[in-house]
């Protein structure tokens, strides 16, 4: 049984080499860090939320249903920090995989993928966190589990940037690391944020390109009523979903309606 905060889609992924592709999303419940910036807290943070009633355990073949009535064909494992339910995640990847599904699983890489995972994930999306998470080094650079996370030979490593100074730390740990290829992603909780100039960005904002949606898919929000859940590239009827879900105003909705 996993532990989900939610299941959501069809929707598009917002960050990493597949961004804008159309995907499905499921997130898990719990995490080993506590960012200070943290959009999901819902996921782990017990001080502030109930995890009776963000957090349900679903078994993988309702999961798998659920994402299966989307019509999508990538699926992105999400969090809370997904691998510290590995064992959990196989029966959905294994179902995933006869499915061809490609199979995104975003990590904080702090923790080693199991060897049984690794060949059933198209790509991981690692984010090791900075000092500007308010999270101790030894907690969020894992040494060992970034190199499993790279000799998979299929990571990406994606670096949430709050202003220029966060440059010199990213490029530390490339180096230190061996991390490649390296991702910068400017930190932006609202698509206001998003749009206005970002004391880190060399160039004035884009307007309207999807700039919107590549730097910050989190933002998507995740709380309230279901919308009609369609397929808004293709018009297909609604889909399922487990868990909270969107609003109908998300930042994509925006996008996509010409408002951003
Ligand atoms: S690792 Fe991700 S989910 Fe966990 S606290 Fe940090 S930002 Fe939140």
């Amino acid at each position: 049984m996993l532990t989900v905060a939610e299941v959501f889609g069809p929707t598009l992924q917002g960050e990493g080499p597949s961004v804008g592709r159309r995907c499905a999303f499921v997130r898990l419940g719990g995490c080993n860090l506590d960012c200070s910036w943290c959009d999901t807290p819902y996921t782990w943070d017990w001080q502030r939320f109930r995890p009776d009633e963000e957090l349900r355990r679903v078994d993988a073949a309702a999961v798998t249903e659920t994402v299966e009535a989307m019509g999508v064909d990538m699926l992105v494992i999400t969090g809370g920090e997904p691998l510290l339910q590995a064992r959990a995640l196989l029966p959905l990847l294994t179902a995933a995989a006869e499915r061809r599904w490609r199979v995104e699983v975003e990590t904080n890489g702090t923790v080693s993928p199991t060897p049984q995972l690794v060949p059933l994930v198209t790509a991981w999306n690692v984010s090791p966190k900075l000092a500007n998470s308010g999270v101790a080094e030894a907690e969020r650079i894992r040494p060992a589990a970034l190199a499993a996370l790279r000799a998979t030979g299929r990571a990406v490593f994606k670096f949430v940037v709050t202003g220029a100074g966060d440059l010199d730390e990213v490029a530390s740990l490339a180096a230190a690391h061996r991390l490649a290829p390296v991702y910068v992603m400017p930190e932006g909780t609202t698509a206001e944020v998003v749009l206005s100039p970002h004391p880190a960005a060399p160039h004035p904002p884009l307007g309207r390109r999807p700039r919107a949606l590549n730097v910050r898919r989190e933002e998507t929000p995740r709380r309230g009523p279901l919308p009609p859940a369609r397929d808004r590239w293709c018009g297909s009827g609604a889909a399922g979903h487990i868990g909270r879900t969107p609003p109908p105003h998300t930042a994509e909705d925006q996008y996509l309606a010409g408002r951003l």
